[in-house]
């Protein structure tokens, strides 16, 4: 029987190492606390049979009771089996609340376990008769039995209160804390008759039997953790893909549709609609936004767009076939039909979408324009939304506070505010242009690199920020003009820089969809780097989000030969819109700028950590830095840090600056370096 006992606790001891190696593996592969408890309570499981192990060998030896070595073994033995049932407690209240226990609750609970375990070892060690011999094996043998028992059953109740529907996984690992808990509280219970009633027949039958028992109670409740595992990751794997399917989707900054789903609704109307079918595609736009954002600076403006989104929301939401966020201050809505009585409806929505708004105790008194124009099966989805941009534009030139329709004789007269226009056109002549350098900067707080971004110098409205003019410039086929001229002098700018601080003297330049597809582009860069004798590799350039790209051969070609020429090519507003998953599929990418969205908007945090969390390995293991854009603060800083990000840009680090301060910073980063 000796031998038997032997060799079922030798495969016991192999099976509960491995059982505690598997779950070690797959606590640091999920980074889940539980598991990493309950490995250690497998190993303590361990422990306490190679020393059960040890203890029956000396047995033979017949030790002195007072022995080191026999007390030492015992208190060992004692020790491993109540931290076993401790961790593996732990592990379950760490599973149930979702936190992590502290090293102060874990320290008591080795000192309680230490007391436990001596107290347990030096109970009625010195004495003899056999009622105290009983009594001791009651103690050392069957209260950690009644313990166990009652541990593995309150473990299965907690999995089973947490999930009341669990996936098969999570049934396997309860049956069997079930199953092994009955038959630990049975074995205590039978231990304690033994001591009451003398020798218990049973138990001199069953107690062999328990180490057979338990080989088999180990793998099963080691399957069902592994079935658990990966069924819960294959679910969050999918829900993280579903967030980032609605997240493209939906525009960043205030949660509606965004353009991918206006164009997905469309298609999907336009491949179904019969002739006759009839839509109502209309834009509404904030009057002089511009001026707004100007005077209030743009977070206000951001706060205003979140906020009428919200009433958008209320307005639409049943009567509207679709309502959602085009870009800027413009929303796009579409209502069934397409007649008087639905322009109708559509000018009282923009009266009612024009009421004064109130945001923090101030009140804005902003007026609303809108544009329609009628959606008809075959045209085609840009055209449209040209249409009834060209309406709103109308809308607002001609006094705004209305609703235009359009028209296709207004293309001719329109064309945008005309002094604006060829104010415009003159900036290019006058030299009105300015390149603002905004620092990109590493984990260790040195300068990477900076984005060059376009401003304007205009004459009578100051230093004007792209978004009030790029809209502009690309209408009047200016962009690649415009691109070039900031792509040649970001390379004369790295070659000044490579004097100052050569590490950090490398630009990202923005070039637009339009600029890549027909834009002449690899001549343009070759040429500039070459006179300015500049290395590709000191350049990159960020695919913006102003267009989408059409023509994606082009547009792959042209970034292809870029990358083969060295120059590194980002994906910019990551997540957002157009780019996202297709342009990291389409085109060749280095870096890829995740969009400020994933830091400010405070309403899907969790969702957007979660998808971080996701992707940024996924963009380490296709070789790609990643870039997060729009920190602000200190908080998003520190909980961005904690993602593997490669660099950070955004205002709490540093505003988009002139190139002298650029030169300051740079110096600055130069001297950290040393
Ligand atoms: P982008 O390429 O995503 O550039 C980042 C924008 O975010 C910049 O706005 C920058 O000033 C702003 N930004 C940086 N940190 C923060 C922050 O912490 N919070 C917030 N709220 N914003 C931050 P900017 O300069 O107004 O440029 C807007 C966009 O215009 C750029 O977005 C880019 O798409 C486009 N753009 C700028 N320069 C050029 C250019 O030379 N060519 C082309 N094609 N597009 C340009
Ligand atoms: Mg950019
Ligand atoms: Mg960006």
């Amino acid at each position: 029987m000796g031998d038997f006992f032997s060799v079922t606790l030798i495969f016991q001891a192999i099976s509960s190492v491995l059982i505690g190696w598997l779950l070690l593996h797959f606590a640091k592969l999920y980074q889940r606390n539980y598991l990493f408890y309950w490995s250690i309570s497998f190993f303590c499981l361990n422990l306490y049979l190679i020393a059960v192990y040890i203890s029956l060998q000396l047995s033979t030896l017949q030790l002195d009771p007072s022995s080191w070595l026999r007390l030492g073994i015992l208190f060992l033995v004692s020790l491993a089996g109540y931290l076993q049932i401790a961790f593996l407690m732990t592990g379950t209240i760490s599973l149930v609340r979702g936190a992590n226990i502290t090293n102060k609750i874990l320290f008591r609970v080795l000192v309680i376990c230490i007391l436990i375990a001596a107290s347990i070892t030096l109970f009625k060690n010195w004495t003899d008769s056999s009622a105290d011999a009983n009594l001791r094996y009651l103690v050392r043998i069957g209260l950690r039995y009644v313990i166990a028992g009652l541990a593995c059953f309150g473990t299965a109740i907690y999995i089973l209160r947490a999930d009341a529907n669990p996936l098969l996984g999570k049934k396997l690992v309860t049956i069997g804390f079930f199953v092994y808990g009955f038959e630990m509280a049975f074995l205590g219970w039978l231990t304690l008759e033994n001591y009451i009633f003398g020798e218990s027949a049973v138990l001199l039958i069953l107690a062999p039997y328990h180490g057979l028992f338990e080989l088999l109670i180990y793998p099963f409740i080691g399957v069902g953790l592994v079935v658990w595992l990966l069924e819960v990751e294959r679910m969050r794997r999918q829900q993280s893909f579903e967030k980032l399917q609605n997240l493209n989707q939906t525009d960043g900054l205030t949660g509606l549709p965004g353009q991918r789903a206006l164009h997905k609704h469309l298609q999907t109307w336009q491949q179904m609609a019969q002739p006759l079918n009839r839509l109502t595609l209309t834009l509404m736009g904030i009057d002089q936004m511009q001026r707004f954002n100007d005077a209030e600076g743009i977070k206000k403006g951001d706060e205003i767009i979140t906020t009428l989104a919200k009433r958008l929301e209320f307005l639409c939401i049943g009567g509207y076939r679709f309502f959602g966020r085009l870009h800027g201050d413009v929303f796009v809505i579409i209502s069934s039909g397409y007649g008087d009585e639905q322009l109708e409806k559509v000018q009282k929505l923009r009266r009612s979408f024009s009421r004064p708004l109130k945001i923090k105790n101030k009140t804005y008194h902003l007026e609303v324009s809108a544009g329609s124009t009628e959606i008809t099966p075959n045209t085609s989805i840009d055209t449209l939304l040209h249409q009834a941009s060209q309406a709103l534009q109308l809308a607002k030139q001609t006094g705004g506070k209305q609703h235009q329709i359009y028209q296709p004789g207004i293309r001719l007269s329109l064309n945008t505010d005309l002094i604006f226009e060829n104010e415009l056109r003159a900036a290019f002549k006058r030299d009105q242009f300015e390149i603002y350098y905004q620092p990109i900067w590493s984990t260790t707080n040195t300068i990477l690199c900076f984005e060059a971004l376009i401003r304007w110098n205009h004459p009578k409205k100051g230093l004007l920020t792209p978004n009030a003019f790029l809209t502009l410039v690309q209408d009047l086929g200016l962009m690649i003009e415009l691109d070039h001229w900031v792509a040649r002098q970001a390379i004369k700018q790295i070659r000044a820089w490579q004097f100052i601080n050569p590490g950090s003297a490398k630009i990202t330049v923005n070039v637009s969809a339009e600029t890549v597809q027909n834009g002449n582009l690899v001549a343009h860069i070759k040429n500039c780097l070459a006179t300015e004798k500049v290395k590709p590799s000191n350049l990159t350039l960020e695919i913006t989000e102003n267009t989408a790209m059409h023509n994606i051969e082009s547009g792959k070609n042209t970034l292809t030969e870029l990358s083969k020429l060295g120059t590194h090519i980002a994906i910019d507003d990551f997540g957002t819109g157009y780019s996202s998953l297709n342009y990291l599929k389409a085109f060749p990418s280095d870096v890829i700028k995740f969009d400020r969205s994933f830091v400010a908007d405070k309403k899907n945090q969790e969702i957007n950590l979660e998808i971080l969390k996701s992707l940024v390995p996924l963009c380490h293991r296709l070789d790609k830095k990643v870039v997060i854009e729009g920190i602000e603060d200190k908080g998003q800083l520190e909980a961005m840090q904690q993602l593997h990000i490669d660099a950070f840009q955004g205002y709490y680090l540093s505003y988009p600056v002139t190139v002298k301060e650029a030169q300051k910073l740079l110096l600055m980063s130069k001297k950290q370096q040393t």
